[in-house]
């Protein structure tokens, strides 16, 4: 948790947002969108302070949330939790996660993740006092993908915990079943237990022919639904990503150990946003909403990968989330960190080093060392903006 000359050390998303305000660049570094979510899920939230969800609410989140999730799980992937016993709402995926890790693993044991990685699974792993493996995801021509031999060989007897993330933030991966099913195969022969983050769920983009691509649950798998906890929010999902609403599903076992540790992180958070987003989860207006942002999305990926390779990059565009990577190399930059701190007076621009996903020294670390991750849930002009901007790199 602290930096290399042993300072605390902010997230990277905060100094970038930081350094876009002070240059006044465009912030295409932290992902969060620049638009709101749905007018009537915010009013929800006013209504339900108005009359008076603004105490404590039960520790679990309250029973209305917890349906609202399991309907969700069931609609959408089959996945049938018990609302009372098998659904936790939290402060957000982030506590999710921070709760999970903590009540699953500690010294000795090894947690298991892909490399690029969110940067939170690094510093939870870290507070638990465990040590943090991975496995590299390569760039290929059709996306970032799993390589199966690098999984097989980080996995060891000592492995207690796989953190997944898909859709996968940076590289916008989205999982096939083939590679859940590796996935799978060797947490039930290591006998690991699995946590899925899937924040992005419904944040898929559209493929060369058209199609949305498909997120798929790694809990769906055979035998899987035992060893996983599934980690969603409503941040992405719903375009709030303020309101700090998120839950975890799985077991009993395991959602009643996530919940001892929640119960001392945060208690409860977020009484008038959790009726709120029970609403929002049930509606079919919402749905449609959130069906036209991906497809927007997928629009406003177009344009940012097209910008970007106008301006020299060499680009992987991702089937999900609202993250790109670029390759700075081509245009002769060899350090995206580097490249980063310089970007804002080269061309007013703010993006986050793909190193602050990776640890020093591994070998994902040297093949994305170049690497920068730009964000396009921005208005068009926005991103047309930043597009013009990018254009001055090359020239
Ligand atoms: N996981 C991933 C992969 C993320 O990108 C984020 C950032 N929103 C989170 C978790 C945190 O989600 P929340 O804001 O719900 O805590
Ligand atoms: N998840 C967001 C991102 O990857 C940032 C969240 C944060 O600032 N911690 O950009």
């Amino acid at each position: 948790l602290l930096g290399a000359d042993g300072r605390p050390r902010a997230t990277i998303f905060a100094e970038m947002s930081a350094l876009a305000t002070a240059t006044g660049s465009v912030n295409l570094g932290q992902g969060f969108p620049d638009v709101d979510g749905p007018p009537s899920v915010a009013r929800a939230a006013a209504d339900a302070i108005l009359a008076g969800h603004n105490q404590y609410p039960p520790g679990p989140g309250i029973p209305e949330l917890r349906q609202a999730v399991a309907e969700h799980q069931e609609r959408h992937y089959g996945l049938t939790p018990d609302p009372d016993t098998e659904v936790l709402v939290t402060a957000g995926a982030t506590e999710a996660l921070a709760a999970t890790v903590l009540a699953l693993v500690g010294p000795g044991d090894e947690v298991l993740t892909l490399e690029p990685f969110y940067d939170a699974y690094a510093a939870v792993v870290a507070l638990a006092g465990a040590t943090h493996t991975t496995a590299p995801l390569r760039a290929t021509p059709d996306g970032f993908r799993l390589d199966a031999d690098a999984l097989a060989a980080a996995f060891t007897d000592r492995t207690r915990l796989v953190v997944l993330n898909t859709p996968h933030n940076p590289t916008g991966a989205v999982l096939t079943p083939d590679e859940l099913a590796v996935v799978a195969r060797l947490a039930l022969a290591h006998d690991a237990l699995v946590v899925t983050d899937e924040v992005y769920e419904h944040l898929t983009l559209a493929g060369p022919d058209g199609a949305r691509a498909r997120h798929v649950p790694i809990a769906t798998l055979p035998g899987m639904a035992a060893r996983t906890l599934t980690i969603s929010s409503a941040g992405k999902t719903l375009s709030f990503t303020g309101w700090k609403v998120g839950w975890v599903t799985g077991p009993e076992a395991l959602v009643t150990a996530v919940r001892t540790v929640k119960q001392f992180l945060t208690y409860v958070n977020g009484a008038p946003f959790q009726p709120a987003v029970a609403a929002a989860l049930r509606s079919d207006e919402v749905a449609r909403w959130v069906t036209a942002l991906a497809d927007s999305l997928s629009r406003r990926r177009d344009l940012l990968c097209e910008g970007l390779r106008a301006a020299g990059f060499t680009v992987v565009p991702p089937q999900g989330t609202y993250f790109v990577l670029a390759d700075a190399a081509p245009l002769g930059h060899a350090d995206g960190a580097e490249l980063c701190r310089e970007l804002p007076r080269l061309c007013g621009v703010v993006g986050v080093p793909v190193s602050a996903f990776t640890q020093p020294g591994s070998a994902a670390d040297d093949a994305l060392r170049s690497w920068v991750r730009f964000t396009f849930v921005k208005r068009d002009d926005v991103l047309a903006d930043a597009v013009t901007r990018l254009a001055r790199l090359g020239g």
